[in-house]
């Protein structure tokens, strides 16, 4: 059984006031609440067994490394991986993104076409128009449709007319939260032997991916989103794949034998994981996915889904809003404007009267572009968001409007 009270309890923050008034916090698309137990692993580390993992002979450092190693095991677990060498941990989605751009590097030769997609993060984007002028191959956008999705078709056609070598795009957009058709999107870039490169920085937080299922060949995420700690993500890929690539930054662990007549790797998943590894973070990291285990994932999501619903449909029936897209499948978010009325002063007001939502370009500048838009407030639910915390926005939105319209 969900018990969305007791699961509150478990994150003290959603506690505190702001402004004098409760918080409603509806910025997890931003980044997500950390509940006790991620809190305690962190701090459990640094009070009992803080070292350096790896060829340590002490005590500390073997239980330091048992705790990172596990750490690993468990976290590929929840992605359906049971092959350790194929979880790289790393700082987060974006740098996980930009590790796949700077190693399939070499794979890729002059007038190679690399698809992204529209509604794309800039880490998604950037990353690729980096290698335009450095190899002379070609960053083509996948068109988005007004409902916010991804066209597939549009995809299909650009496969047909250009050498397309990867195709990268976002599992959930995370300025509009429409589930892309990733399956689609995979089988495409099989049938063309491009690499598919899936970001699930926003879809990681709200459904359970198998990425062994889905057969991508890279897939990317981020802890801060899903209740674990900032800086630390993950990549998955295949391990022929990874096998095959160079590393991408050079220094300790991930070598085997260093030479000035040559140095050789270390075996995966270490030769994509130079230096001191965020231990601390990962321990919290595996921890946020022993407690979303905990509390029954799946039940939370599909409580998530109602409140993201309440909202969404509240908002649709607002003649005072525009909502940006209108996905088939929509994802947490609700990224809108107050008609007449610039993002930032709706979100600063907001904030007056204690509920936290993100303003601007959310680093989806092309999406701004193609609705033609300088920015919009994004409202995001997580699973530990209420009905009731809905209607204080909603209540505090109606009253912003009123007094920006004065
Ligand atoms: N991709 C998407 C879709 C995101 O929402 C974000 C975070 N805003 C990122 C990538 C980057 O993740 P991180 O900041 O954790 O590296």
């Amino acid at each position: 059984m969900f018990d969305l009270a007791q699961i509150r309890n478990d994150f003290p923050i959603l506690s505190r006031e702001v402004h004098g008034q409760p918080l409603v916090y509806f910025d997890n698309a931003a980044t997500s609440q950390k509940p006790t137990a991620v809190i305690k692993s962190i701090s459990d580390y640094y009070d009992s067994y803080n070292s350096n993992v790896h060829r340590g002979v002490h005590t500390l450092s073997g239980e330091a490394t048992d705790a990172y190693e596990g750490a690993r095991g468990q976290i590929g677990r929840w992605f359906g991986i049971t092959d350790p060498g194929e979880v790289i941990l790393l700082r987060g989605a974006t740098e996980a993104l930009n590790l796949v751009a700077n190693t399939i590097a070499g794979e890729l030769k002059h007038g190679d076409v690399i698809l992204v997609g529209e509604t794309e993060h800039h880490a998604n984007i950037v990353p690729w128009q980096q290698l335009e002028s450095r190899l002379g191959v070609r960053v083509v956008p996948i068109p988005v449709d007004r409902t916010g999705m991804l066209d597939l078709e549009s995809a299909k056609m650009l496969c047909a007319k250009h050498p397309v070598a990867v195709i990268a795009i976002g599992h959930v957009s995370n300025a509009i939260g429409a589930l892309n058709d990733v399956e689609g999107f995979i089988a495409l870039a099989n049938e063309n032997k491009a690499f598919s490169v899936i970001d699930g920085a926003q879809a990681a937080p709200h459904m359970l991916v198998n990425v062994k299922n889905l057969q991508a060949d890279f897939y990317a995420m981020s802890a801060h989103k899903c209740c674990g700690p900032t800086g630390i993500g993950a990549l998955f890929a295949r391990r022929e794949l990874l096998e095959r690539l160079p590393p991408w930054q050079g220094g300790g662990d991930m070598i085997d034998r260093v030479s000035f007549s040559g140095t050789t790797y270390n075996e995966l998943p270490w030769k994509f994981e130079a230096g001191t590894p965020n231990i601390a973070d990962t321990i919290g990291f595996s921890a946020a996915l022993q407690y979303l285990e905990s509390i029954d994932f799946v039940a939370a999501t599909a409580h998530e889904s109602q409140v993201h619903k309440y909202l969404v449909d509240s908002m649709l029936s607002r003649n005072t809003v525009d909502v940006l897209g209108n996905p088939e499948q929509w994802v947490s978010v609700c990224s809108f404007n107050v008609k007449g009325s610039h993002p930032t002063d709706v979100g600063t007001l907001l904030d007056q009267l204690g509920i936290a939502v993100r303003t601007g370009h959310h680093c989806a500048m092309p999406t701004m572009e193609y609705f033609g838009l300088p920015g919009t407030v994004r409202a995001s639910i997580a699973f530990y968001n209420s009905v009731e915390e809905v209607d204080l926005f909603l209540d505090a939105l109606d009253r912003v409007t009123r007094m920006l319209a004065h």
